[in-house]
């Protein structure tokens, strides 16, 4: 947590549960990620938190974004951003959607399907378009590879049809999945790009873009290796397969950006034992997998949580939300330990919660607010 977010969270008490973010680290977080890849355009992942006090900083940082609807599209251009700057990244889009963003000046689109890349050519026509290729995402706490990408083989037939339907076909997309661990990933990602990018060429097609996509991990429970390890790592494997004509490459983090940079201050609703016996406390937050902790899910992202009682003793415990749904469980299996003084109405603290739980906050389920949010 940082000094600022500290003191916010002392001075003012704000009602619980509340999400607070310093946007200054945002753009800490920023400079950091520019100066490991120099060579590489920033697309702010708006979905990681868009809101408004971040794109706007982040536009005066210079950042880019990728969008992965037309309302994250407009709320782009409402902070300031330039249509250019946009790219539509997401590879499911309706129709619509593609005809409002091409009409407002957006020119880059993704996609993963012959069926999208029609949609592209009739509603955002002579739009530059990247295709987006699956790669591994082991290593990956929160993997994106069975939902989104095509094969290489696929791929190739797509950027040839794209060129036929009078679309620019611009460049590649991959993505190891998010809080991606191993910096390894990207290079064996980069390594299948580059071919395919040889291949297309001796097809005629000249592809001018490596879209690197996101993953760059938050330090949650565990250690992970810093942005420079992932820039030297990703550059590494660029000059290797590229040479000297490093084509332009984008990054696009999310989580990375915003993640550290906010935390949720929570009240302890109820300590109790499912039974007598059971050394294993049930801690109930105010807070749950419906209040915005929905990356919980099969306990992948686990949040480190501090308390006012850190430094004493400790015992095992399962954490959960306040919600009368079974589902409402973050924590049962990944050892979590509180300390043993723990009581009902502690404030107790998420930390690194800036990404990811905002937007997945719900709206009233059990009659309980939406997450307020605090930027400072
Ligand atoms: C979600 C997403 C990102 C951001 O991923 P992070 O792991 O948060 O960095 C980037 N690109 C695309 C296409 C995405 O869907």
């Amino acid at each position: 947590m940082t000094p600022k977010i500290a003191r916010f969270l002392a001075e003012q008490r704000p009602a619980t549960p509340c999400l607070v973010l310093d946007v200054d680290r945002v753009a800490e977080n920023f400079r950091a990620l520019r100066a490991a890849l120099p060579l590489a355009r920033i697309y702010y992942a708006v979905k990681a938190n868009p809101a408004p006090p971040i794109l706007a900083r982040l536009v005066g940082l210079g950042s880019r974004f990728d969008a992965a609807g037309i309302e994250e599209v407009e709320a782009c251009l409402a902070a300031g951003a330039a249509p250019e700057a946009i790219s539509f990244g997401n590879t499911i889009k309706k129709a619509t959607a593609i005809a409002r963003a091409h009409r407002a000046g957006v020119t880059l689109f993704a996609f993963d399907s012959a069926e999208e890349l029609e949609k592209l050519a009739r509603h955002a026509p002579g739009a530059k378009v990247y295709c987006r290729i699956v790669v591994e995402n082991a290593g990956a706490d929160w993997p994106l590879s069975g939902k989104f990408g095509t094969t290489v083989e696929r791929a190739h037939a797509l950027m040839l049809q794209a060129g036929a339907l009078g679309l620019d076909p611009y460049g590649l997309s991959f993505h190891v999945g998010s809080q991606q661990t191993e910096p390894a990933s990207y290079e064996a990602a980069i390594g299948r790009v580059a071919m395919l990018f040889t291949d297309l060429r001796e097809a005629g097609v000249n592809l001018r873009m490596v879209n690197l996509g996101g993953g760059f991990p938050v330090r949650y429970r565990e250690e992970v290796p810093g942005i420079d390890t992932f820039g030297h790592a990703i550059m590494a494997a660029m000059t290797r397969h590229f040479g000297n004509a490093l084509p332009e490459m984008i990054v696009e983090p999310g989580r990375y950006v915003v993640g550290d940079a906010g935390v949720v201050s929570a009240e302890v609703v109820l300590v109790s034992r499912r039974d007598p016996a059971d050394p294993v406390r049930w801690v109930y937050l105010d807070i749950g997998r419906f209040g915005g902790l929905a990356e919980t899910e099969g306990e992948a992202i686990r949040y480190r949580i501090t308390t006012p009682h850190d430094g004493g003793p400790t015992g095992p415990v399962a954490v959960a939300g306040p919600t009368c749904d079974g589902a409402d469980v973050m924590y049962q299996r990944s050892n979590y330990r509180l300390p043993t003084a723990l009581a009902c109405g502690d404030r107790v603290e998420l930390q690194a919660t800036g990404a990811y739980v905002s937007t997945y906050a719900s709206q009233r389920f059990n009659g309980f607010a939406p997450l307020a949010e605090h930027y400072i």
